[in-house]
Parts: structure tokens; C-alpha cells; sequence
């Protein structure tokens, strides 16, 4: 068993940890922090927050021999270890973590450090000491009110952590149960819409999935405020910050373009349980969250998660038809104004997201395209030629279906090219053209 306690210091943004594990030989232990977050392709280099790391053995301290920027050694001693370390919180953004007298919020691969040689071992997290007006949100398994237990540590760090004062608003689709965790500081809004509007997206992208969904209960963090825009997709949970003027107001008649927004941001981030956190490429199974893993296929886990996430809005009734179309027209012409389209291919800037996408710069329209935008466009063409030379038979709906079913057959993430080819083999159809001039 790998042990986490975690308590706040408010005033100085910290949380300071109590990482205990047992060392039952008489061998270093090394221990590292991720530098990046899966779904979020930077390297970010989180164990620059450490501010402080120390250890003991069997109430004894003990060195710590730092091996490089986020891997630390002890010595060659068995017995049962601490490690202490404090972490610096004050980054706003759904993959950091962030401490104030207000809230707490934390993405584990900012926060736990991994003990290697037990990663598979169950994984416990307690917070002993927060204010007793805190609650907590999270889809890490519950064992008691303050305490959570994964079965591994890739489970551990792919449940964000949302506490303070929190609004819960609960649902279900499909039978299955549904959160939404509201923080921050918002306006009285429309509620009964809003959750209503939620509940059909979620309905819909299920439906469109064969059972089982890839999980049993889904939570939506969502942190309200000022010029605030994001989202990061985990398995039963996704972290979102919005803008407090885009929950639907009791008068607004079709949804304005802030709450269109919104709706599209719940219904991307919710569709990626399905795309990227199950059906995955193979570089990601598991992720090597040291260092850049690189594929080409991001045009198919975020394009495709594009193509659908406003799609999803029109097919469950919550924006129009034409309102549908306008979103379109406005991606078309975001892809066709910037001349780095004419530049880089989509499986080149999937392939350098890590230093190209993620490290924008004044040339960069001139340089790159975006696979999230274009991407989007590939799998609107891909669909409607699907459609026209099956005659209907199948479309980008049966695709997905399909690579779900493989997925949760064989936990098997598609090798490079190989979407393309299965893509091929399903639909019975040559596509060969259509991959070549739209990826290559
Ligand atoms: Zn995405």
C-alpha cells in the first residue's frame, strides 16, 4: 500500500504530503513526478513546484539523492519510508493545482509522486486536516469521508480533485449517474435548463456508444469565474473553468454563443472518455509521462473529439440545425485563414504538438495548422464520404462504435497508421485517397 496525506497551508500555497510506502528489501527506492499531463501535450515539468523534499526510514532520516530534474533515489535500506514534500499551488489552469484560502484543486500528476516498482500496488489518499465547510469532488474510489483508494497509479493520477464550498447538481443518463460540481463565483442562472441541456448531451453520446460505457459514474468540475476557459478529459471526469456569463441566463431563448460554448465544452471533454481515454494510440498505453510521446494520430483523438463535440449539440436538440451549420462555417473559415495550413499536414502537426501547437508564437499561423480545427474538417469529409461510397451503410458513427469494440476487447492502443487501415477494413471501402490527401 502507497500512502498520501495531504494537507493545506492556505496562506502559502502549499500543500505539504506524507508519501509512505514499505521498502521490503534492502535496495534504492526511486521516485519520480510526472512532466507532463496526459491529455495536455507540453512539458511542463511539474516537479518544479517541489519546494521542499526530505525522507526517513524507520523514523530515522535518510538522505535523498536528486538524479535529475523529477527523479529522486534513497538509499539502498528496507523498511517503511516517508517522504516529505511540499508543493507549490497557485496555477488556475485544469492541469495544474492550486491552493487558496477559497478552494483547493489538483491534477495528481502535479501532486503524487511515484514509487517505482509499486506502481501496481493500491494507492491511498487521505486529507486529514481540511476546513471542516470544505467538501470534496472527485471521482477517486471513497473509503471514508476524508479518505480515497485507487488499485494502481495510473488510476491515481487520472481523477482531478475539486474542494472547497461546492455546488452539487446530479443527474442521470442512461441509468447511470452523473455529477456536476460547481465552484467559484457565478450569477443565479437558469438551472433546470442547464442541467437539462447537459442530460441530453450525455444521453446521446451514450447512445451512440455500445455498452458498457467506459465508466460508472461521471463527474463535471466545473470552476466558474472571469476570462476563464478550459478543459482536461480523464476517465469518469473532466476539469472545466468557464466563464461565469456563459451559464444560461432565465431569458435567454436560443442558446447565445457563450452558452453554445460551454455546451460544446462539456459535450468534447465528455466524448473523450470514449475517444483517447479508452481508444487510444498505442504511445499512450501506457503513457510515458517522463518525456514527449509522439504520435501522429491527434487529429483522430482531438479532430474527431472536435468533429462530434458540436455535432452532439445539434443531434440532442440543444442548439438549432442552422445554429449548427453557422458553427461550421466559422471552423471552415478559422482552418482557411491562417496560411500555415498550406505548410504542415495534420499527421505533422499531431506529430509536433509538443513543440509547435502547445508552443504558439507570433509566426505560428504562418507556420502550423491546427489538428483540433482541421482535424475536425478531416472527419466531417471522412463522414460524409463514408455515407456516399457505402450508400449509407455506414458512416463515422459505425467507425467509432467499432475501434470502442476493439478497444474493450483487446485494452489495446492502435499502433501508428493503423487507424486509417482498420478504418478500411470496417467500412469494407478504399480510402486510401481520402488519408493520403488529408493527413499526408
Ligand atoms: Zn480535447
Amino acid at each position: 500500500m502507497i500512502n498520501y496525506k495531504i494537507t493545506p497551508n492556505f496562506l502559502s500555497h502549499e500543500w505539504h504530503i506524507t508519501l509512505s510506502f514499505t521498502q521490503p528489501n534492502d535496495y534504492e527506492t526511486e521516485i519520480s513526478l510526472p512532466n507532463w499531463v496526459p491529455g495536455s501535450y507540453l512539458i511542463r515539468d511539474f516537479a518544479r513546484h517541489i519546494t521542499h523534499i526530505n525522507a526517513c526510514c524507520n523514523g530515522k532520516a535518510q538522505p535523498l539523492t536528486q538524479t535529475s530534474k523529477n527523479y529522486w533515489q534513497t538509499p539502498a535500506l528496507n523498511g517503511a519510508w516517508e517522504i516529505y514534500y511540499t508543493v507549490y499551488a497557485f496555477d488556475l489552469s485544469v492541469r495544474g493545482s492550486f491552493l487558496s484560502t477559497e478552494r483547493g484543486f489538483f491534477d495528481g500528476a502535479c501532486l503524487f509522486l511515484k514509487v517505482h516498482g509499486q506502481e501496481e500496488q493500491p494507492h491511498q489518499v487521505e486529507f486529514p486536516t481540511l476546513p471542516h465547510t470544505w467538501q470534496i469532488a472527485t471521482t477517486l474510489p471513497q473509503i471514508s469521508a476524508t479518505t480515497f483508494q485507487t488499485a494502481s497509479y495510473a488510476e491515481l493520477i487520472d481523477h482531478p480533485v475539486e474542494t472547497g464550498i461546492i455546488e452539487f447538481l446530479d443527474f442521470e443518463a442512461q441509468g447511470i449517474p452523473h455529477r456536476i460540481a460547481l465552484s467559484g463565483i457565478y450569477p443565479d442562472f437558469d438551472l433546470t435548463r442547464f442541467l437539462a441541456d447537459i442530460q441530453k448531451i450525455c444521453e446521446t453520446e451514450l447512445a451512440m456508444f455500445p455498452s458498457p460505457a467506459p465508466f460508472t459514474e461521471y463527474l463535471f468540475l466545473l470552476h466558474l469565474g472571469d476570462n476563464l476557459y478550459g478543459g482536461l478529459e480523464h476517465i469518469s471526469s473532466t476539469a472545466l473553468l468557464a466563464d461565469r456569463h456563459s451559464l444560461p441566463s432565465y431569458d435567454m431563448g436560443e442558446a447565445d454563443k457563450a452558452y453554445t460554448e460551454l455546451l460544446g465544452l462539456f459535450s468534447h471533454e465528455y466524448f473523450h472518455a470514449w475517444n483517447v481515454k479508452s481508444i487510444k494510440p498505442a504511445v499512450f498505453a501506457p503513457y510515458n509521462l517522463d518525456q514527449e510521446n509522439y504520435t501522429e494520430q491527434l487529429w483522430a483523438f482531438e479532430g474527431i473529439t472536435s468533429y462530434y463535440d458540436d455535432l452532439f449539440l445539434a443531434r440532442s436538440k440543444t442548439i438549432s440545425p442552422e445554429a449548427y451549420l453557422t458553427l461550421l462555417a466559422q471552423g471552415i473559415t478559422r482552418v482557411q485563414q491562417t496560411q500555415g495550413r498550406l505548410k504542415q499536414t495534420l499527421a505533422q502537426s499531431s506529430f509536433s504538438a509538443w513543440d509547435k501547437f502547445y508552443k504558439q508564437d507570433e509566426n505560428s499561423p504562418n507556420a502550423i495548422v491546427s489538428y483540433y480545427q482541421k482535424g475536425a474538417l478531416a472527419a466531417l469529409c471522412l463522414d460524409l464520404i463514408i455515407r456516399e461510397k457505402s450508400q449509407g451503410k455506414y458512416t463515422l458513427d459505425s467507425v467509432m462504435q467499432q475501434h470502442y469494440l476493439d478497444w474493450c476487447n483487446t485494452h489495446q492502443g492502435i499502433p501508428e497508421k493503423h487507424w486509417q487501415s482498420r478504418c478500411q477494413e470496417m467500412t469494407g471501402l478504399d480510402l486510401e485517397t481520402f488519408f493520403q490527401t488529408a493527413l499526408y
